[in-house]
């Protein structure tokens, strides 16, 4: 059995062309892609001129929250954060280890597989291991990939000081680590800023970076830097460890891609959708991060789907408690806007709970930066199938023991993955809080209207529309 889908077809190493892909249901393996008019077959769909098919996307960070403890499920679940995946236009994610069990060993790493396995979601969901001052590699360099918290953020998976980083990574020689870079001193003496980025400045990451570095080049790291937050400078050093031979890859959050300082001096109450570690920063940050994701500079869009709570995104007002009694943060904010808006802005500002949930927008976001940015779909295909794709591929045996996934995911080539994302560039999407899977509910861009939508996702073969 086979299904042939034909439309305009978007690699990341070509302009786009109209052909068919040919994806054999059995194995759910791109067979063929056929570009000739006269050996086209009899599709089983044809995608309008207004849409791309990519080679089914990858989201390589997010925040499922489910584990044995299942501490964190009110938030977010394997199967929720999937569907939301799917909703995205995502066919594969990564999950972060920062759960209540952080996982960090052979046992706790098992649990996910086996509950992986266990939901069987067309959504091919993958695991980070966790590192801290006590674990060591659970494999040979390359066997896995994992993540270490260079800084505080979520969860108990901290390193704070770089003695201590050292010790650490002189065990994971040669090894794939993802790295959380913001400097916990800096982070401490800014603790009395007014805002989020005042709290979390530049410098907390790239002072971070500048002692990351060369521990990274000393025991060949393979890095992968997450949510990069800031130009300028930190380019400059990273660029420069580049020249030296490092491996240094780079990812980008759409939350540092859209939002900047500019929009939340304007509009303060946008802090309790928009705070995240690292934190926004100024318009130009903002800009040279568009620019480095358009110009390759960053190799990938992950969105850090972090699904906390609305209740936990107002935590701040929570002590307003016995002004408001009875009611909830969000009923305390939505009160105290009415009697004094000075306060409510300026509670604000205060801290809350870091994170948000992206996954239910990651194919939105693509189109936001084609409509106003000038990304090509080549560049599209680059950074949300292709780079990702080349990320997880070398894991995807180890991790689905019993799946075939061929040459793995990215390309629209045969012998990859069948696994397709549509998306329309015509059709405009309003993101409402109703038709998010994310199972915290709601979204940063809600009331938003994104020019494009997720026309379907094809997974080994099967058009799941939507
Ligand atoms: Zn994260």
């Amino acid at each position: 059995m086979k299904k042939v889908y034909e439309g305009i077809l978007a690699p990341h190493d070509r302009a786009p062309f109209r052909g068919q892909v040919v994806i054999d249901l059995e194995r759910g393996h791109i067979e063929e892609v056929v570009e000739q008019n006269t050996a086209f077959k009899t599709p089983d769909h044809v995608f309008s001129d207004d849409c791309f098919i990519f080679a089914g996307m990858g989201d390589l960070h997010i925040h499922a929250r489910e584990d044995e403890t299942g501490e964190q499920m009110h938030k977010e679940m394997y199967q929720c954060a999937a569907d939301a995946a799917l909703s995205g236009g995502c066919v594969h994610v990564s999950a972060m280890p920062n759960t209540p069990a952080p996982v960090t060993t052979n046992e706790r790493y098992a649990w996910h597989r086996a509950r992986i396995a266990e939901i069987k979601h067309p959504v091919s969901i993958l695991n980070y291991i966790g590192i801290d001052s006590s674990t060591s590699p659970l494999g040979a360099p390359g066997e896995h990939f994992y993540k270490l918290y260079f800084g505080k953020s979520v969860g108990d998976l901290t390193v704070t000081y770089a003695s201590e980083l050292d010790a650490i990574l002189s065990r994971y020689r040669g090894h794939h680590v993802s790295f959380h870079v913001e400097y916990e001193p800096i982070v401490q003496a800014s603790a009395g800023g007014r805002t989020h980025s005042d709290r979390r400045p530049v410098p907390c990451v790239n002072e971070g970076l500048r002692l990351l570095l060369p521990i990274i080049e000393k025991y060949e790291i393979k890095t992968k830097l997450c949510h990069w937050s800031t130009g300028g400078e930190s380019f400059e050093l990273i660029q420069a460890y580049r020249d030296r031979g490092c491996d240094i890859t780079l990812e980008v959050s759409p939350l540092h891609l859209l939002f900047d300082t500019s929009m939340t001096d304007a509009d303060p109450s946008l802090w309790l959708k928009v705070q995240m570690n690292p934190a926004i920063q100024s318009p130009e940050h903002r800009a040279a991060l568009i620019q480095g994701l358009k110009e390759g500079f960053i190799q990938y869009l992950a969105t850090d789907h972090a699904p906390h709570t609305e209740e936990e995104k107002y935590q701040a007002f929570a002590k307003y408690k016995d002004e408001f009694p009875g009611k909830t943060n969000i009923e305390i904010a939505q009160a105290l806007a009415e009697k004094d808006k000075e306060r409510y802005l300026a509670t604000c500002v205060e801290n809350g709970m870091s994170g948000a949930p992206w996954l239910d927008t990651y194919g939105l976001v693509c189109s936001w930066l084609m409509s106003e940015h000038g990304f090509t779909p080549q560049d599209i295909a680059r950074v949300a199938s292709y780079n990702p794709g080349q990320f997880v591929n070398p894991h995807l045996p180890r991790q689905f023991p019993t799946t075939d996934f061929g040459k793995g995911f990215g390309e629209l080539k045969a012998g990859y993955v069948g696994s397709l994302t549509i998306l329309n560039t015509k059709k405009q999407t309003t993101v409402e809080r109703t038709n998010l899977k994310t199972k915290c509910g709601w979204s940063p861009l809600e009331g938003r209207t994104a020019p494009g939508a997720v026309e379907a996702v094809v997974v080994r073969g099967e058009l799941i529309s939507r």
